[in-house]
C-alpha cells in the first residue's frame, strides 16, 4: 500500500506515521509513505500559498496552484488525462466530508496507492477540489486546525487492514466494529489474576473455549447496549 500526502507540514507526517507499528511496516516494505510539501510547487516568489476568500469573510483560503501542481508531480501527466473516476483514490480530508469508519476502512485497504490532500486555514479553493478529489473524508464532527492528523487517523486505521503489518492475521478480525456483529469489544485482562484487590474473571481462567467465548459475547453486547446504542440499530 502506497499512501502520498499533500500537505503544508511534511514532517508532521512523516513523524506520525514511522513510529510504532506503521514504522514498522514502512521498514518491512508492507506500506510506503511519500509526504510531498505543497509549498514547494508554488509559484508565488515569496513562497505564499494561500490567500483572502473571495466575497470576503474570516481567514484565508489555500490557492488551487500549488495544490494542483503538488499532486501533478506526484501522479504525473498520464494519469491526468485519465477520467478523474478512473485515476487513484484522492482523499480530502475536510470536516464536510462522510464520516470515517471502519468499513469505509477496509475499502480503501483495498486500494494499491491513495494520495491524502490536507487542508489549512478556511480551506482549499473548490475549483482544485473538483479537479483532482474523489473522495471527501471527515474524522469527525469537530474542526480541527488542520487534514494532517485526520490523515495519520486514516492511514494508521487502513494500515492495519493491510495483510502482515499486524503480524497475527487475527488481531484485526475480533476487535471493535469488525466486519461481523460491528460491536464493541469485550474486556481484555493480563497477568497478574489480581491486581488492587480485582480479580480476573473466573472464566478466563477456566480454560472452556465455549464458555470463554459466550462470556465475550455478552460482554460485547452489554457495553455496545450501554456505550453505542447507536451501533445495534
Ligand atoms: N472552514 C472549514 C469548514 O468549516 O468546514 C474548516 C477548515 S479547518 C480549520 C482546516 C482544515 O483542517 C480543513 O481543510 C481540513 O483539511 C482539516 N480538518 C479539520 N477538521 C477536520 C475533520 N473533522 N475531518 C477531516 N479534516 C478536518
Amino acid at each position: 500500500m502506497k499512501f502520498n500526502v499533500l500537505t503544508l507540514f511534511p514532517e508532521m507526517i512523516e513523524q506520525g506515521i514511522n513510529t510504532s507499528i506503521t514504522g514498522r511496516a514502512i521498514k518491512e516494505g508492507y506500506i510506503s509513505l511519500n509526504a510531498v510539501n505543497i509549498r514547494d510547487y508554488t509559484n508565488e516568489k515569496h513562497g505564499h500559498v494561500d490567500d483572502y476568500p473571495y466575497g470576503g469573510g474570516a481567514g484565508m483560503v489555500m490557492q488551487a496552484q500549488p495544490v494542483y501542481d503538488a499532486y501533478k508531480s506526484i501522479v504525473g501527466e498520464e494519469e491526468l488525462k485519465k477520467e478523474k473516476e478512473m485515476r487513484k483514490r484522492v482523499v480530502f480530508l475536510t470536516p464536510a466530508g462522510k464520516t470515517f469508519n471502519q468499513r469505509m476502512a477496509e475499502e480503501f485497504a483495498k486500494e494499491e496507492e491513495i494520495t491524502f490532500l490536507c487542508g489549512h486555514y478556511e480551506g482549499i479553493d473548490e475549483r482544485v477540489l473538483e479537479l483532482i478529489v474523489t473522495d471527501n473524508v471527515s474524522i469527525g464532527d469537530y474542526v480541527l486546525t488542520g487534514g494532517e492528523l485526520p490523515a495519520m487517523v486514516m492511514m494508521d486505521a487502513i494500515s492495519r487492514l493491510v495483510p502482515g503489518v499486524l503480524g497475527n492475521g487475527d488481531s484485526s478480525v475480533d476487535e471493535s466494529f469488525n466486519a461481523v456483529n460491528n460491536m464493541l469489544e469485550y474486556p481484555q485482562y493480563t497477568r497478574p489474576e489480581e491486581f488492587m484487590g480485582m480479580k480476573v474473571p473466573e472464566v478466563l481462567l477456566s480454560g472452556h473455549h465455549k464458555n470463554i467465548e459466550n462470556w465475550r459475547r455478552e460482554q460485547s453486547l452489554e457495553r455496545t447496549r450501554i456505550r453505542r446504542p447507536d451501533l445495534l440499530d
